[in-house]
């Protein structure tokens, strides 16, 4: 996609990636949040925008969701999770009076919000831009991608669990990028395997390999997998940084 020179906003955004899955609960928002992190750590500056409007999980999954976010002359200033303001994030969640407000809205509603998301948050100078999109292809992605059409999309990660049900939905996603012109950088396997907390044996639940499999078939590259931990999990629920409190863990080394 093009690059031109009216990017508002988003001129100082270096990179823009966008985080997809073809179901819902397969971690797509867990990925999206440990991938910044482990950006973060890495010392990249990074933000992520959350366009999953009926599901925003993201400002819970980073510990932020008490904060609202202000207004200055450029736009909204996005929340951060860190106080070196290295972990940028932008939701709906900051703007609901109640977390638990179900947002039903028609289409040209969230279009219009995501396109005020993209033009309006005053990101400042980042290097990666994750959009944590909602599971399926929907007004959403094609919002996200026409607001985004002065911008640069650098590309998508696939995020699927092992087994058929969901590589399936994948392809749909595959196709949906074919059609729009955006780039896969590959794809990613969640939920592969449980770590057991006593002693750290990794165990297939589901059916294993599926997400590599989905990778050869469709000429992607297979990004690597994640297992089922529930360190990772107890860390999401409680808004807390897993790879610094778990660095030794094995599923840390398969987030990197
Ligand atoms: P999605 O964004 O695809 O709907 P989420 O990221 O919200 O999915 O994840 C759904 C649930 O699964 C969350 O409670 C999350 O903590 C948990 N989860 C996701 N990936 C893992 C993992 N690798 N290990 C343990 N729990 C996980």
């Amino acid at each position: 996609m093009e690059v031109n020179g009216d990017e508002g906003n988003l001129r100082g955004v270096q990179r823009v990636v966008l985080v997809l899955s073809g179901k819902g609960g397969v971690g797509k928002s867990t990925i999206t949040t440990e991938l910044a992190l482990a950006l973060q750590h890495a010392g990249k500056k990074v933000g992520i925008l959350d366009v999953d409007l009926c599901g925003p999980s993201i400002p819970r999954m980073l510990g932020v969701s008490q904060q609202e976010v202000h207004q200055c002359d450029s736009g909204w200033v996005p929340v951060y999770a860190d106080p070196q303001q290295r972990l940028a994030l932008m939701s709906i969640g900051f703007l609901l009076d109640d977390p638990d407000e179900a947002v039903v809205w028609r289409g040209p509603k969230k279009t219009a919000l995501i396109g005020q998301f993209v033009r309006d948050v005053a990101w400042g100078e980042l290097d990666v831009l994750l959009v944590d999109t909602p599971p399926g292809t929907s007004d959403e992605h094609l919002a996200v991608l026409e607001s985004l059409r002065k911008h640069r999309v650098d590309g998508a990660v696939l995020v699927t669990t092992p087994q058929a049900v969901s590589t399936g939905d994948v392809r749909r996603e595959i196709t949906f990028c074919k059609k729009t012109g955006v780039k896969i950088l590959g794809i990613v396997e969640n939920m592969s395997g449980f770590v057991c907390p006593h002693c750290s044996e990794c165990s297939s639940v589901f059916s294993r390999g599926g997400g590599e499999e989905l990778a050869k078939l469709t000429g992607s590259v297979f990004l690597g997998s994640v297992p089922l931990d529930p360190l990772l999990s107890a860390s999401i629920e409680e808004g807390q940084d897993f790879l610094k409190a778990f660095p030794d863990s094995a599923t840390y080394s398969s987030l990197r």
